[in-house]
């Protein structure tokens, strides 16, 4: 027997809809490439999507194909995600950071048939254009005035494709099933794989990420997302802000501290998220202004571990709540939060901050466990560390075209490729990337963790922790680090912070400075280069 209830497809372009007729005039505010702010709001936002979704119909879009956009945030990338979505096409975001060949890979993998493209990526469209064999049209997403004269490529004006239809669009009726983004992983070993998410995944994530203990937000919020749409979409917030009616705030090409700042306190930006570093530097910055942080009250940091220093500092500081966030690409991204627990609630702030650290519980839709290396289920004890394993309606089922053959286990799990604790309360530590743990005469040490301490001695502003051979232990840990500006950090002030921190037989046995330790193009510790540069180091 079924329901009596109403079928009312989970579509995406149903969140605009609904950003547009209840929050129409709250704003959204971009800094653009042609280095101007440009002041929109929803239903402004809603009728253009409309547009470009009926503009890339009458190019011949059809429903299922590919629409990719290299581009940053901003109220045009926005209409991009609608428009294409919502003529039952596909938006692919791709990550403008990554390098040119594989940028090519990812376009060609997905065979896109339009590429949108800011300002800042002409060059590099230009030269790469040849190889991108399944592109037809060229979008550049400008206006008339600063279209490129004399360019190899034929663009199509943005602004000009915007303006030369009604907007007179019924969005399209698809089954919630069809997908409607697509992501690629940053592929540090081997080709980039692709998520491809549903309509359904995408509404699902939404709901599960507005709740008080997820992201919690409201049409009260100022939202300044400065991860970028191409970074795990955003962590969802162009939806989540459309479904809640939320003011935006997108910085467009621009991720320096001075600006972002700047950007910030102008427009009353109560939250954000961004990856650690971003906040490293601008940590830096309102230290070196004596500046403060405005309205600020949350920010959601994720996409690799948070120090607990840098909550403190938040906290004590610039009274800003972390909210310590845990998720990957294949999760749409949203797996955990950090929202704290009645109980901890009441702790001593010292003790919240112990328990910030961790990555947070799962949101509803989540589910969690971890295992040993036979796939058998390990206690949930804040001790025991092991696989994690995750399941739910916005994980992925199997990456873009079957690459990787099958990727869940008899159970439906899928391995993240993180190792994990998670207590009895349901917070969740990530160790390591499984990857990365170091192996010491037979047990394991983390790397985060080591890292996690050693950031918070006196002049050190980041820090890394890799694994290198050890003839007796198999490997041991390096302390890579780069000293704050003006400071002088040496390896006994670092190791004699580490004591009594850490168990004795994690004490790195050695530390080395350097100027700057390597990252991916999402902003994490790239530690297969930092490996490769400690080649030929051999411990004292
Ligand atoms: P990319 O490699 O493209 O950045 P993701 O953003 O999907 O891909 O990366 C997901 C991975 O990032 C997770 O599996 C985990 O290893 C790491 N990660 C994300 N958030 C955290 C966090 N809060 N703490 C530690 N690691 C994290």
């Amino acid at each position: 027997m079924l329901g009596g209830m109403q079928d009312w497809p989970l579509l995406v372009w149903k969140l605009i809809d609904h950003a547009a007729l209840n929050h129409g005039t709250r704003e959204i505010v971009s800094l653009t490439c042609e280095g101007t702010e440009h002041r929109s709001n929803w239903a402004e936002v809603h009728d253009r999507s409309k547009r470009v979704a009926q503009a890339l119909t009458n190019m011949g879009m059809q429903p299922g194909d590919r629409a990719a956009t290299l581009a940053w945030n901003t109220h045009r990338h926005i209409e991009c995600w609608y428009g294409v979505s919502g003529m039952g096409a596909v938006a692919h975001t791709v990550n403008p950071r990554l390098f040119e060949e594989q940028i090519i890979y990812i376009i060609n993998h997905a065979a896109d048939r339009v590429l949108f493209l800011d300002l800042t990526f002409i060059e590099m469209v230009e030269k790469i254009a040849p190889q991108l064999t399944s592109v037809e049209h060229f979008v550049l997403m400008t206006d008339r005035a600063h279209m490129p004269a004399g360019a190899s490529v034929d663009f199509v004006c943005y602004e000009e494709m915007v303006a030369g239809v009604d907007g007179n669009f019924r969005w399209a009726e698809v089954d919630e099933n069809t997908p409607s983004g697509l992501c690629y992983t940053s592929g540090t070993t081997g080709n980039p794989k692709g998520v491809l998410y549903t309509h359904r995944s995408n509404v699902l994530h939404t709901l599960g990420g507005l709740g008080k203990d997820a992201m919690g937000i409201g049409s009260e919020d100022v939202i300044l997302p400065v991860v970028p749409m191409y970074h795990a979409n955003a962590w969802g917030l162009p939806y989540s802000c459309a479904a809640v009616g939320a003011k935006m705030v997108m910085g467009g090409p621009h991720f320096d501290a001075p600006t972002l700042h700047k950007l910030l306190m102008k427009e009353g930006t109560t939250f954000t998220a961004a990856v650690p570093t971003v906040w490293l530097g601008m940590l830096q910055h309102l230290e070196a202004e004596k500046a403060d942080l405005g309205k600020l009250d949350r920010v959601v940091i994720g996409g690799s571990a948070v120090p607990r220093s840098m909550i403190k500092e938040f906290k004590v500081k610039y009274d800003v709540d972390v909210i310590h966030a845990w998720g990957m690409t294949e999760m749409s991204p949203l797996g955990t939060l950090g929202a704290l627990s009645a109980e901890a609630a009441e702790l001593p702030l010292e003790e919240q901050f112990d328990i910030k650290t961790k990555q947070g519980r799962a949101v509803f839709g989540v589910e969690l466990k971890i295992t040993d290396d036979e796939g058998e289920d390990l206690p949930r004890d804040g001790e025991a560390f092991g696989h994690l394993m995750v399941r739910g309606p916005w994980c992925v089922g199997e990456y873009y075209g079957g690459d990787g053959g099958h990727i869940l286990d008899a159970e439906g799990w899928f391995d993240t490729g993180d190792v994990a604790t998670i207590d009895k309360h349901g917070y969740m530590q990530i160790t390591d990337r499984a990857k990365d743990v170091i192996k010491s005469g037979g047990e394991w040490i983390s790397s985060i963790e080591l890292e996690n301490e050693a950031v918070g001695a006196e002049g050190v502003a980041e820090a890394a922790v890799i694994g290198l051979p050890h003839p007796k232990w198999d490997e041991r840990p390096l302390l890579v680090i780069v000293a704050k500006p003006g400071a002088s950090p040496t390896k006994e002030s670092v190791l004699a912070h580490l004591e009594g921190r850490i168990a004795k037989w994690w004490m790195p046995d050695d530390v080395q400075f350097v100027d700057e330790i390597p990252h991916t193009a999402t902003g994490k510790i790239q530690k297969t280069t930092l490996r490769q540069q400690f080649e030929s180091y051999s411990f004292p």
